[in-house]
């Protein structure tokens, strides 16, 4: 095997470990501050952008995580739907 072999197998397994705590870190929700009270942002979206939870029928409205922007639910934590915007 050639050096670069090596390296490629060292660089596949350290995707791999950073993939896993990716999806670590995805299977929970930010406890962020600002998650607890998202309504009074003055990010209100206009109407036509409006949606509601599909599980709770709570408002929908626009965050920004760690991986980028996503609708989260207002009963958050009681209800932990989120969509990708
Ligand atoms: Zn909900």
């Amino acid at each position: 095997m050639t050096w670069i072999g090596i390296l490629l197998i060292f660089a596949g397994a350290l995707m791999i470990a950073q993939d896993q705590q990716r999806k670590r870190l995805e299977q929970q929700p930010a406890r962020r501050p600002v998650d607890q009270r998202p309504v009074n942002r003055g990010e209100v979206p206009p109407l036509d952008e409006r949606t509601l939870c599909p599980r709770c029928e709570s408002l929908l409205v626009p965050r920004t995580g760690p991986y980028g922007e996503f609708w989260g639910c207002t009963s958050y934590p009681d209800c932990r739907y989120t969509r990708n915007r």
